[in-house]
């Protein structure tokens, strides 16, 4: 059963007493049948788990993919599962494009976040030059083959994927409804072909790209968008509780 989900990204923004006013202010947030997730910086990770007492879900922005060892810097998924960690975010375009994250890298961070009974949150999307040539379904096709579809059937239904087109990430331009319903869908599709239809109908696949308060219902009508990533819109309590009663 495809769950419906708003995620917050806060990315590398807010500083601690704000970052706490915001999780305060979120965590009032109930939307029946709507599961809310925030990722914020990693350090504000185990404080926000500890003082949790709502229904949200904190996640990790990012994990590394080998359980312990001589990885300066690093975090890995064994280490955010000790302390209740449940959701990670993988192959953020942002990671793809700074830290050099590639589909294999990617594919190991998937496989790692399942063995640690984790739920991965797997971003796909193209760049504006891949959409104007027409290409963006190949385009997103091919990342999901390469870091999700050598996945059993039982371990891809455990995933979230996220569609993110990355001209769309922080410019204030958004997919439109019809953009993000045949993206989605393609998704859907392809996973059908892969796996089957029930596989592909478990999956949740969230929208995130310029997503807001302004838009997202109308994104969330389309049949196959489950939900929303949220990068900016999520840093204000109003916009972010707005989108997340949407639906
Ligand atoms: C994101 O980075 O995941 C994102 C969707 O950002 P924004 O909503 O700001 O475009």
């Amino acid at each position: 059963m495809r769950k419906k989900i708003v995620a917050g990204n806060w990315k590398m923004n807010l500083e601690w007493e704000t970052a706490q006013q915001l999780f305060n202010a979120i965590q009032t947030i109930k939307v029946d049948d709507v599961q809310v997730v925030v990722f914020p910086s990693q350090p504000y990770l185990i404080p926000l788990i500890n003082q949790n007492k709502s229904t949200v879900s904190v996640g990790s922005q990012n994990a590394y993919a080998k359980d312990f060892g001589a990885y300066t810097g690093e975090t890995s998924f064994k280490q955010l599962k000790s302390f209740g960690v449940n959701y990670v975010l993988i192959g953020h375009s942002e990671r793809r494009e700074y830290f050099g994250e590639t589909n294999q890298i990617l594919k190991d961070k998937v496989d790692a976040c399942l063995a640690n009974e984790m739920t991965p949150v797997f971003c796909c999307g193209e760049p504006l030059e891949v959409r104007n040539s027409n290409e963006e379904i190949d385009f997103v096709r091919t990342q999901l083959t390469a870091s999700l579809f050598h996945l059993s059937a039982d371990s891809i239904k455990r995933c979230i994927i996220a569609y993110e087109p990355i001209w769309a990430i922080g410019t204030g331009l958004t997919a439109t409804s019809d953009q993000a319903e045949a993206m989605h869908a393609a998704i859907r599709g392809f996973i059908a072909e892969k796996y089957d239809n029930a596989t592909a109908e478990s999956i949740s696949i969230l929208y995130g790209g310029s997503c807001n308060e302004k838009n997202a219902a109308e994104l969330f009508a389309c049949p196959n968008v489950d939900g929303g990533l949220i990068g900016g819109a999520s840093l204000k309590y109003d916009s972010f509780k707005q989108i997340a009663n949407s639906f």
